[in-house]
């Protein structure tokens, strides 16, 4: 089949090189000029596992196509698929800026039926704006050509997405287009073989379904941060919690785990867009709000934490820094929990020296060069005569490390996990000042 994607993020690219592998012809568009020339030179700009064999494999192939050529990605495919971004507003509503950008692209220069399909993640009555878009831009030409607007949201997750792509836990189509849904459950076939993942609802209950699943993910986390503190508070250790209440499988172990807040290009901007929603129909999102204000205040924890071992007195002081992507395997720095503690030690005349697997090439995007934060090759390097070692993002790498090490090169054995990776009687045994979150300090 013929498919057009607009958008080559980790959603557009992820999706462009998995339709692609199973054998369909794929033509990526993006407005970024650069993006497309890296892909044209066989460069992946982003890092995801297994994406770059798959985009080489399919290139190669012919079936694999990217430009910045609209007029040649609409003439293309029968399908085409909306995966740009859509970053929050000022005032927290998601902006649909790039998603009418690219229907109203799409009416300039179709020609004959096309399914539009939606897969950026947007609020609840966005494809009807998409149809009027596509509608306006076909009248403005004096012409009429049929299509259709399908909800398609996507639920990859970032670090494993060629994985979530092909093996899907589901596919919801939103529509009500009888043809549409048809030609998507034969797109989607491939990928739907083990039995039927496909979810065929109305559009405005699929629109619906995302940002449910990403706020149910953000409460979760949220959740377990709050009985962390209060665990911090009367000396319970959370991780013992954790396991205590995950067995019970109404509450199950997935993606219960306390730490230094969530990130990410998705939650923080999904739970406010849904909010934000709520607030548009005169509906007061309590319990989203308070998921957003508890995952703020948790940004915060490890360096109160720090400020407090040190007592303040931060300025001239250097912390190495394991982890700076928002999770592990991916260099996808977005509201990462690294930013917001690096920021706040800078402020304090602290430096960071920082190791990373992934994302030290898009933390010198972001932050430039400058003397405060120092980007080094390996773990050991970061911790160099350090005050603490502060850990970000629970990378493999960091899991098992060699305490002795650690206790060597850092000035003082000194700890602030904000991932829980360590068992603290060991560490106290070791000697180490080990903080966790939510966990009693041994010391
Ligand atoms: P991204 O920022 O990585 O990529 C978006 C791309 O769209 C960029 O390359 C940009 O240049 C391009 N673009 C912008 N305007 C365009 C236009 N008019 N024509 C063509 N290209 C254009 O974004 P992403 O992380 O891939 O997310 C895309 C959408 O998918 C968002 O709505 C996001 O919420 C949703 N989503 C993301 C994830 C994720 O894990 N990243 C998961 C599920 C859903």
């Amino acid at each position: 089949m013929r498919i057009t994607i607009f958008g080559t993020g980790y959603v557009g690219l992820v999706t462009g090189a998995c339709f692609a592998e199973v054998g369909n012809h794929v033509v990526c568009v993006d407005v970024d000029g650069d993006k497309i020339a890296r892909l044209n030179r066989g460069e992946v700009p982003i890092y995801e596992p297994g994406l770059e064999a798959l985009v080489a494999r399919n290139r190669a192939a012919g079936r694999l196509v990217f430009t910045t050529d609209a007029a040649e990605g609409v003439a293309h495919g029968r399908f085409q698929f909306i995966a740009v971004g859509t970053p929050p507003d000022e005032d927290g509503s998601a902006d649909l800026r790039h998603v009418l950008a690219v229907a109203g692209t799409i009416a300039e220069h179709m020609e004959d039926f096309k399914v539009v399909v939606d897969k950026s993640t947007v609020p609840v009555g966005t494809a009807d704006r998409v149809r009027e878009t596509v509608a306006a831009g076909l009248a403005e030409r004096g012409t009429q050509v049929p299509f259709a607007v399908v909800s398609n949201p996507e639920f990859l997750k970032e670090g494993a997405a060629v994985e979530d792509f092909m093996k899907p836990d589901r596919v919801i189509l939103g529509t009500d287009d009888e043809r549409s849904a048809e030609l998507l459950r034969a797109l989607y076939a491939p990928f739907n073989r083990n039995h039927d993942r496909l979810i065929v609802m109305d559009v405005r209950s699929a629109e619906l379904t995302k940002y449910a699943a990403n706020a149910m993910l953000a409460t979760k986390i949220s959740f377990m941060n709050e009985l962390a503190n209060i665990a911090d508070r009367v000396g319970a250790d959370i991780e013992r919690v954790r396991i205590g209440i995950g067995s019970d499988p109404r509450i199950g172990y997935h993606f219960i785990y306390p730490g230094a807040g969530y990130g990410g290009s998705c939650f923080p901007k999904d739970v406010k867009a849904l909010a934000r929603t709520a607030y548009d129909v005169d509906y007061t999102p309590q319990l989203l709000q308070a998921v957003e204000d508890v995952n703020d205040r948790q940004k915060h924890y490890l360096f109160s934490r720090i400020r407090e071992h040190f007592r303040g007195e931060l300025a001239g002081r250097t912390f190495a820094l394991w982890g700076l992507a928002f999770k592990p395997n991916t260099d996808d720095m977005r509201e990462a929990a690294s930013r917001r503690l690096m920021e706040s030690l800078w402020e304090a005349g602290a430096r960071v020296q920082a190791h990373d697997p992934k994302a030290m090439a898009e933390t010198r995007r972001v932050y430039g060069e400058r003397p405060e934060l120092a980007l080094v090759d390996s773990p050991e390097a970061a911790l160099e005569g350090a005050d603490a070692l502060v850990i970000l993002t629970e990378w493999n790498l960091f899991r098992s490390p060699d305490f002795e090490t650690i206790r060597e090169r850092l000035s003082a054995p000194v700890i602030f996990d904000g991932r829980n990776l360590y068992d603290p009687e060991i560490l106290a045994g070791l000697g180490f000042h080990y903080y966790a979150v939510g966990r009693p300090l041994r010391a």
